[in-house]
C-alpha cells in the first residue's frame, strides 16, 4: 500500500506539461542536443564524461552541487597553502587510476598509512584514553571466504540464490564461520563505512573490503602527491566547463522504450530551464526515490529502484586545535562488541598533511545538522586537550562535508529475493543506464565499472 502511495507521489512529483518537451517552447540557446545525458559528476561521472569526450561522444553533465568530484572533497586554502583531503584518500596502484590521474594532469605518490596519522585510541564516549590498544588485521580466514565467493568484489555478479551466510550480519555471521577474533574485529574497521557495523550484513563488509581494498592495505595504493585529490575533477571542470551544468538538476523527463526514441529531459539551471535531448542517458547520481522520482519511473523501475537507502556519514576540517601534529585520535569502544565506537560519534580526528590542521570523520545512524556535529567534535577535542594536558584553544571549523546518501542498498530480504540481478536487468531500460556506486564501494572499482559498461552505452547510443 505505502509503495503504491509513493508511486503516485513520485508520478505526480514527475508531472509536467508536455509542452515542456517541445524545442519550440525554449529559445534555441536553451535546448541541447547531445549524445549523451549524465547526471551527477562525481567518481561514475566524470570518468564516463572524460572517456566520451576522448571518443569524441557529446554530453551534457547535470550536477547539482557547484563542483565536479562528488564525493572526493579536498579543503584548500590558498592564503596558508592547506591542502587536506577530507573525503576519498587512496587509489589502488593500477594503470587505470595512473592513466586517469595522468590523462587530468595529477601527479600521484604512494600511499603510506602513516598519512592517516599515527593512531591513538580513547573511548570518546566514556572519556577515556586507551594506551594499550591495538587494532587487529584481517588475517587468511577472511581472505579465504572472498576466494570463497569471488562474487563478494562486485555485486553485479551476485547469484540470485545468494548465500544465506552472507546475508546474516557481521557478528551472526563471524560467529557461525568461527571467523578468528582478528579477522572478525578487523572486518570492522575499514575507513569511511557508515552505519551501524553491529547491523551491517556480511555481504555489505565483504563488498567494501574487498580483494581490492586488500591491495590498497598491502601497500599497493597511491594517492595524489599534494594531498589534492580533487585536482583530476577540478582539471576535468576546466577542461569540460562549456558540456556542464553545475548547481542544476532535472525536474522532468520523458524517456522512451525504443532506442530511436532517446530521452528528453528539463534541468534546472542558475540560467533558468534548459531542454536536454540525448540518445542515452546515464545515472551517474546516487538513484535513490529523492533523486530519480522526477524521471517518470515506470512501475518496474519504481519496484527497485525505491527499496535502496543510503546511510550517513560526514566530515570536516579544523585549525587550533591544540592537538598534536600527526596523530589520529581513533574512537573505539572499550567494553563494546568488537571494540566498536559509540554512534553518533566521532570516528576520528586525523592530523592532515598541512601542519595546524586535522580532519574529522563522523558517523551516525540518523541524519544530524552540521551544528549538532560539531558541537560533538568540539567537545570531543576540549576534553583531548585537557585529557593530554595542553593549553585549552577554541578549535575553528573550515569546512564540513556530508556524504549522505552513502553506501546505498535494499533491505536484507530484497537481496535475498534476487534484487541485486533485477538492478543489472535495469540496464539499458528506456535508454536508462546506473553507472553510481551500487554494486561496489570504491571509487577504483566505479571507474573499472565504468570503463567496462560503456561500449553498451555507446553502442546503444549508435543502434
Ligand atoms: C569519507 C569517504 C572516504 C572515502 N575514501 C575512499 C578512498 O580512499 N578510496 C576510494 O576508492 N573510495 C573512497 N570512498 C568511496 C568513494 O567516495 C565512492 O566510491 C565514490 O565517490 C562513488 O562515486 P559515485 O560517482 O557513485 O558517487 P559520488 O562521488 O558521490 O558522485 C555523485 C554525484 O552526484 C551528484 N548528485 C547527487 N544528486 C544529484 C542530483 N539530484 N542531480 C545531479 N547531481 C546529483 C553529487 O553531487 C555528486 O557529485 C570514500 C567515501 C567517503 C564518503
Amino acid at each position: 500500500m505505502l509503495s503504491a502511495f509513493l508511486f503516485v507521489a513520485g508520478a505526480l512529483a514527475a508531472r509536467v506539461h508536455p509542452h515542456q518537451f517541445d524545442s519550440s517552447a525554449y529559445a534555441a540557446e536553451d535546448v541541447i542536443e547531445r549524445d549523451f545525458a549524465i547526471i551527477g559528476g562525481g567518481a561514475a561521472g566524470t570518468y564516463a564524461a572524460i572517456n566520451l569526450a576522448d571518443q569524441n561522444k557529446t554530453f551534457t553533465v547535470v550536477e547539482v552541487t557547484d563542483r565536479l568530484g562528488g564525493n572526493t572533497r579536498t579543503f584548500r586554502d590558498e592564503a596558508t597553502g592547506a591542502s587536506i583531503d577530507i573525503g576519498v584518500q587512496l587509489h589502488e596502484d593500477i594503470p587505470i587510476v595512473r592513466d586517469f590521474f595522468k590523462r587530468l594532469n595529477s601527479p600521484l605518490a604512494p600511499f603510506q598509512p602513516s598519512d592517516f596519522g599515527n593512531p591513538k585510541y580513547y573511548d570518546f564516549d566514556k572519556k577515556v584514553a586507551l594506551p594499550n590498544h591495538t587494532r587487529p588485521n584481517i588475517e587468511g580466514d577472511y581472505v579465504a571466504v572472498l576466494n570463497k565467493y569471488p562474487f563478494l568484489d562486485d555485486l553485479n555478479n551476485l547469484p540470485n540464490n545468494v548465500p544465506k551466510d552472507l546475508l546474516l550480519t557481521w557478528p551472526e555471521f563471524a560467529k557461525k564461520q568461527k571467523l578468528s577474533p582478528a579477522s572478525a574485529e578487523a572486518g570492522l574497521l575499514w575507513p569511511a563505512t557508515p552505519g551501524n557495523p553491529l547491523d551491517t550484513t556480511a555481504l555489505a563488509i565483504f563488498n567494501d573490503g574487498n580483494h581490492v581494498e586488500l591491495a590498497e592495505y598491502s601497500g599497493a595504493a597511491v594517492r595524489s602527491a599534494t594531498h589534492y585529490n580533487s585536482q583530476i575533477y577540478d582539471n576535468a571542470l576546466a577542461e569540460l566547463k562549456e558540456h556542464v551544468l553545475l548547481k542544476s538538476s532535472i525536474i522532468a523527463a520523458q524517456r522512451g522504450s525504443s532506442c530511436k526514441d532517446g530521452v528528453r529531459l528539463v534541468a534546472n539551471t542558475p540560467s533558468g530551464k534548459k531542454l536536454i535531448k540525448a540518445k542515452q542517458l546515464i545515472i551517474a547520481m546516487p538513484p535513490v526515490l529523492d533523486n530519480t522520482k522526477y524521471f517518470a519511473l515506470d512501475q518496474k523501475e519504481h519496484s527497485i529502484l525505491s527499496k535502496l537507502s543510503g546511510k550517513h556519514y560526514y566530515a570536516g576540517v579544523m585549525n587550533n586545535t591544540g592537538l598534536e601534529a600527526g596523530v589520529a585520535y581513533t574512537n573505539v569502544g572499550e567494553n563494546t562488541p568488537y571494540h566498536v565506537a559509540g554512534l553518533p560519534g566521532v570516528v576520528e580526528i586525523a592530523g592532515a598533511a598541512t601542519p595546524g590542521y586535522f580532519f574529522y570523520w563522523y558517523n551516525s545512524v540518523d541524519p544530524q545538522t552540521q551544528e549538532e556535529i560539531e558541537e560533538v567534535t568540539r567537545n570531543t577535542i576540549k576534553w583531548l586537550q585537557s585529557e593530554s594536558g595542553v593549553e585549552a584553544v577554541e578549535p575553528t571549523f573550515q569546512d564540513f562535508a556530508d556524504y549522505s546518501p552513502l553506501h546505498l542498498s535494499p533491505p536484507t530480504r530484497d537481496i535475498a529475493n534476487g534484487w541485486y540481478g533485477k538492478m543489472k536487468g535495469l540496464q539499458g531500460h528506456r535508454n536508462t543506464w546506473y553507472i553510481s556506486a551500487l554494486f561496489v564501494a570504491g571509487s577504483t572499482q566505479i571507474w573499472n565499472n565504468t570503463r567496462n559498461i560503456l561500449p553498451d552505452i555507446i553502442h546503444a547510443a549508435q543502434s
